[in-house]
């Protein structure tokens, strides 16, 4: 991955990462306020259900008084149309808050008043016909609806909360998501780049760079495992005359096909690549100076035995090195192989020649 691109990942993250804990804290903050306001919805209910306690016995005291004071009357049907009308009355005033004072007050008057403890009212008298029965009835009545509104509001709190959750989940999810893939398509674009940048784009094999790249491993390989390395060096010869008989067209034809054939020969540790023109390099780890020459006349053999083409019969010179011992560089190692090519073209071309085992002096 270039510097750039590193950046841009590197912004990215940390947009995506902002975003994120933004989202978090906000999510987070919203479930609790909901939790916070579920826990608020339950006490107030627990208010009601007392306070409607006492409004329905001030319900029964304004509309039954005369049943509760006749405590043994019998319980007819008017007197349950009452306490229907009166349940009624309960639940409009549970959905209003504002009364809750005003039915504390009138409640403990009430209870004053007649004397009796919510106790005494729920549990005295004869159950079917008595005053006080009549006044547990519709306690009752306000409890079970108070229930129902307790009931509903609690499924409300929870829904909000399950919806909460579940935004937050889908959020986190998708941002996840977001950044995994913008991390994997940054990754296989800069893959892409790296294998561009060591790509000669005529043959497809390394280029100069990447095999300078791989030369500079190769030698601290074999100096630290005490390991042969040897290079081969490929020149078309006379290529200019190729591409000035048969045009440029057929020339790159020629280069393509050399970078084919040698393809076919090569190992797959052996770093190939085209250094530029007509020049190839053959690196070959771990082979030493016997190999390598016999390696270089096979490469003779399938590039000048058989013709090109367009361009017919077309030879390659071929010069070889070994690296010498633990001191030589590759340029040292390259500089050999180069004298070695140029030593097989000025003894007649189309031919391999090893280098000497002697270190030759680099170009002041
Ligand atoms: P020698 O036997 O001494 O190597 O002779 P040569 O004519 O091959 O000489 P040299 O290797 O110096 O010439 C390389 C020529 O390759 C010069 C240039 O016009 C040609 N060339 C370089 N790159 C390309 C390319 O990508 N395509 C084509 N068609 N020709 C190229
Ligand atoms: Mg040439």
């Amino acid at each position: 991955m270039t510097r750039p691109a590193h950046l841009r990942a590197l912004v990215l993250f940390l947009l995506i990462a902002t975003a994120v804990g933004v989202a978090a804290t906000l999510g987070l903050s919203t479930l609790q306020q909901r939790l916070e306001r579920s826990r608020m919805a339950q006490t107030a209910i627990t208010e009601i259900r007392l306070d409607t306690t006492a409004l329905a016995a001030i319900t029964l005291m304004t509309s039954q008084r005369p049943a509760v004071a006749r405590t043994m009357e019998p319980f007819n049907a008017s007197t349950m149309a009452d306490l229907t009308m009166n349940l009624d009355l309960v639940a409009q005033l549970i959905d209003d808050h504002a009364v809750t004072g005003a039915v504390h007050d009138a409640a403990n008057r009430f209870v004053k008043e007649i004397n009796w403890s919510k106790d005494t009212l729920a549990h005295t008298g004869n159950p079917l016909t008595s005053g006080p029965y009549l006044a547990w009835f519709t306690l009752d009545g306000a409890l079970a609806s108070v229930d129902r509104v307790a009931e509903r509001q609690a499924a409300a709190a929870r829904r909000d909360a399950t919806v909460g959750t579940w935004l937050i989940v889908i959020i986190f999810g998708g941002l996840i998501a977001l950044l995994a893939g913008r991390f994997a398509a940054e990754r296989s674009r800069s893959r892409q780049y790296a294998v561009l940048a060591a790509t000669d784009g005529l043959s497809g094999l390394r280029n100069r760079s990447d095999f300078d790249r791989h030369l500079g491993e190769q030698i601290a390989d074999a100096h630290r495992l005490d390991r042969a390395l040897s290079v081969i060096v490929v020149d078309v010869d006379h290529f200019k005359d190729v591409n000035d008989t048969y045009g440029h067209a057929v020339g790159d034809e020629v280069i393509v096909e050399v970078a084919h054939r040698l393809s076919g020969e090569r190992r797959a540790d052996d770093i190939l690549a085209r250094l530029g023109g007509d020049e190839f390099a053959w690196l070959m780890p771990a082979v030493g100076a016997d190999d390598a020459a016999r390696i270089a006349h096979r490469a003779l053999r399938v590039l000048n035995d058989t013709p090109f083409g367009g361009a017919g019969v077309v030879t390659v010179s071929v010069g070889v090195a070994t690296l010498i011992d633990h001191s030589e560089s590759g340029a040292d190692l390259m500089r050999r192989a180069d004298l070695a090519l140029y030593t097989a073209k000025g003894d007649g071309r189309a031919k391999a020649v090893a280098a000497a085992h002697a270190t030759v002096p680099a170009v002041p």
